[in-house]
């Protein structure tokens, strides 16, 4: 009974319960960051794979040495080192987009994971349940939907703006055999200038911060910048008052992000409720956004401006609508259908005449062979409805492959027990790693 589903709902810490909660989320950063170093460590020194189960003891070693670690729920505490895992697997999967595992900064959100057994999950009343952590007690949380499942794992998490708790529930989600409406097909062609244009003259977009919104933020990055120009030059520790600038910084662009998620849900509801089929242009959102800085020798040129491209493209939240359609998809039995993106915006719905010249401006599409006139992005999506599913299939891993030099695979190999072999001394937690 795997999770299949997942539901977040916002979460009423007390003041007490969230000072430790913020203090577990750093420790579960250590803890991760930690483990990954251990693993580099064992690898480059060693070529040994250390898997979740060598690592669990060398937890328990760390919980011994200091209280801080202890102080995390010994289940959590695993639960980290088994994303950690789980990372690397991703890694090793071909078919997964995923890269290399990467440290986890400061400045993402703070999240403490629980196994399913560790929790339990009541209603109270019509508009609140609680949930019952290990050591932190009963918090209490909004019951805005039905659970619908067994709960089998569970993430508590700040984002910059509030607490939520998400749950990973096995719901017996089934795909249905065929979807309510067959035969309705629908191409989405996905722009800068509007976020989404669906080939039935439908447009949808909306903007995620607001002009006072983007002033601040400009303004609080600005502030940061000094603050740590300062702070390196006087060699000293993050001041109390950048930390706060810190927070609002991420206060601020998690309220922007959640707007881009609400959004983007909202579409891909939409689109899987109504339509058997979902065609879009395969787009490689990472290569597409991918710097035109360059190199010394040979530096980049329209640098700024493809940065500006890049994120535009990057707020409009394209990967994300994809991610989101694919889940969605999961319920309603609707085919999301990836065809090749090259030309769809040049070519005439109407007549099929290819040329860059067929655009009369940005946002008007006018066909230099027969005269047809349309809305650009609308012309280009039903060009995507008509186009054939693209042959060959290719993950996002295929084409970073082809563009970018990849450090070579780390391989699994026999795990190690930490008892050492030749004349290395033997593997403990404190030689692999420093806490900070
Ligand atoms: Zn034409």
């Amino acid at each position: 009974m795997l999770a299949d589903a997942g539901r977040r709902y916002r979460l009423c810490p007390t003041l007490g319960q969230a000072e430790r909660l913020t203090s577990w989320g750093h420790t579960c950063r250590w803890l991760y960051n930690t483990a990954l170093e251990q693993r580099q460590f064992a690898w480059q020194q060693r070529k040994a794979t250390l898997g979740v189960t060598a690592q669990c003891v060398f937890l328990t070693e760390a919980r011994k040495d200091f209280d801080w670690v202890a102080d995390l729920p010994a289940q959590s505490g695993q639960q980290v080192l088994r994303q950690l895992d789980q990372a690397y697997r991703n890694w090793w999967n071909p078919q997964h987009p995923a890269g290399a595992p990467t440290r986890r900064r400061r400045s993402v959100r703070l999240s403490v994971p629980f196994p399913g057994q560790a929790v339990q999950v009541w209603r109270l009343n019509r508009p609140w349940g609680a949930v019952s952590l290990p050591k932190v007690g009963v918090v209490r949380f909004r019951w805005s939907r039905p659970l619908g499942g067994v709960v089998r794992n569970a993430v508590v998490s700040f984002d910059g703006v509030a607490w939520h708790v998400g749950f990973g529930v096995h719901a017996g989600i089934k795909t249905p055999e065929a979807h309510a409406r067959p035969g309705a097909v629908v191409g989405v062609d996905r722009g800068v200038k509007v976020a989404l244009a669906m080939s039935d003259g439908r447009m949808w977009d909306r903007s995620f911060t607001s002009a006072g919104q983007e002033r601040e933020l400009a303004r609080l990055k600005s502030k940061a910048g000094r603050q740590e120009t300062a702070r390196r030059k006087r060699g000293a520790k993050t001041s109390n008052r950048a930390r706060k600038v810190g927070a609002e910084i991420a206060r601020t662009e998690a309220k922007i992000r959640n707007r881009r998620r609400d959004f983007v849900m909202w579409v891909a509801n939409r689109l899987c409720a109504q339509h058997a089929a979902v065609k879009l242009e395969r787009l490689d959102v990472k290569a597409m956004t991918a710097t035109a800085k360059g190199t010394v020798a040979e530096p980049g040129i329209n640098v700024r401006q493809k940065a500006g491209l890049n994120r535009a493209i990057l707020d409009k939240g394209w990967g994300l609508f994809e991610a989101a359609l694919a889940n969605r998809a999961r319920t309603t039995g609707t085919r999301i259908v990836k065809v090749p993106a090259a030309f769809t915006s040049q070519r005439c719905s109407r007549c099929g005449n290819t040329h860059r010249n067929n655009r009369d401006s940005q946002a008007v599409f006018r066909c230099g062979f027969c005269g047809h006139q349309a809305n650009a992005d609308v012309n280009a999506a039903i060009n995507v409805r008509d186009a054939a599913e693209a042959a060959s299939p290719h993950t996002g891993r295929a084409v970073r492959d082809r563009n970018r030099k990849r450090p070579v695979d780390h391989p699994p190999s026999v795990a190690t027990t930490g008892t050492g072999n030749g004349n290395l001394p033997p593997l403990a937690w404190r030689l692999t790693c420093r806490p900070d």
